[in-house]
């Protein structure tokens, strides 16, 4: 098993040289044997054992199957539960959500990177309240937030993974309809609902107020490329 450690991002280099490789679905610098890792442990802390969480009371997990275009309204990008929770509480949920899918996309089947999505209800009364967190891997995801996909220029990618999962489905025309949803989302700010990670005994950070989420959103996204 490789051994994860705490590496600072302006120490990546040396952990590289050292022997150290990036492991994308924890986001971690792991040691892949022991002896980088005993070289690792001396310049940094092993990252210990976390708990997994796989029990969100209240989640509906029915909630939003299969491959959609989801666009979040933009007043909410980058405003999501990764950025609403401790890091160490965000990696026990990743590793959780992977976990119980059997490290599985629970939309196309495929393993590989997987990463976890969150499916939104929103409210005729603003309210956006997470439903489910979904074990997704990274072509799915990026079909489902095709707005930021375009804009990293991987329209093409979506369009392939697409008709590979939803055979004889009109991508273009589902796009289109998506986007039409999305113009009336951003309508108006939205408060979000985080009461099933509350309720799995998380600490909430409070979510950036709606007024100045606009503002984290450009900024991630020029800092991004
Ligand atoms: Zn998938």
């Amino acid at each position: 098993m490789p051994i994860p450690f705490h590496v600072p991002f302006a120490d990546k280099a040396a952990a590289k040289a050292m022997g150290a490789r990036w492991n994308p679905t924890l986001k971690v610098w792991v040691a892949p044997d022991p002896e980088v890792a005993a070289a690792m442990r001396l310049q940094w802390r092993v990252v210990q054992e976390v708990e997994p969480i796989t029990d969100l009371p209240g989640e509906d997990r029915a909630f939003g199957s299969g491959l959609f275009v989801d666009l979040i309204p933009r007043s909410c990008w980058f405003t999501n539960v990764r950025y609403c929770v401790a890091p160490e509480d965000w990696t026990r949920l990743s590793v959780g959500i992977r976990q119980r899918a059997g490290n599985r996309c629970e939309i196309c089947g495929d393993g590989g990177v997987l990463e976890a999505h969150e499916r939104w209800d929103y409210r005729p009364d603003g309210t956006q309240i997470l439903k489910r967190l979904v074990s997704v891997c990274r072509p799915c995801h990026q079909v489902t937030h095709f707005g930021l996909s375009q804009l990293r220029g991987l329209e093409d990618e979506c369009a392939k993974h697409w008709a590979r999962v939803n055979p004889g489905v009109d991508f273009d025309a589902h796009v289109e309809q998506a986007f039409a949803i999305w113009d009336s989302r951003n309508r108006r700010d939205w408060v979000l609902d985080l009461s099933i990670i509350g309720n799995a005994g998380l600490h909430i950070v409070k979510p950036v107020a709606a007024s100045e989420r606009r503002a984290v959103a450009e900024r991630t996204l020029r800092d991004s490329g």
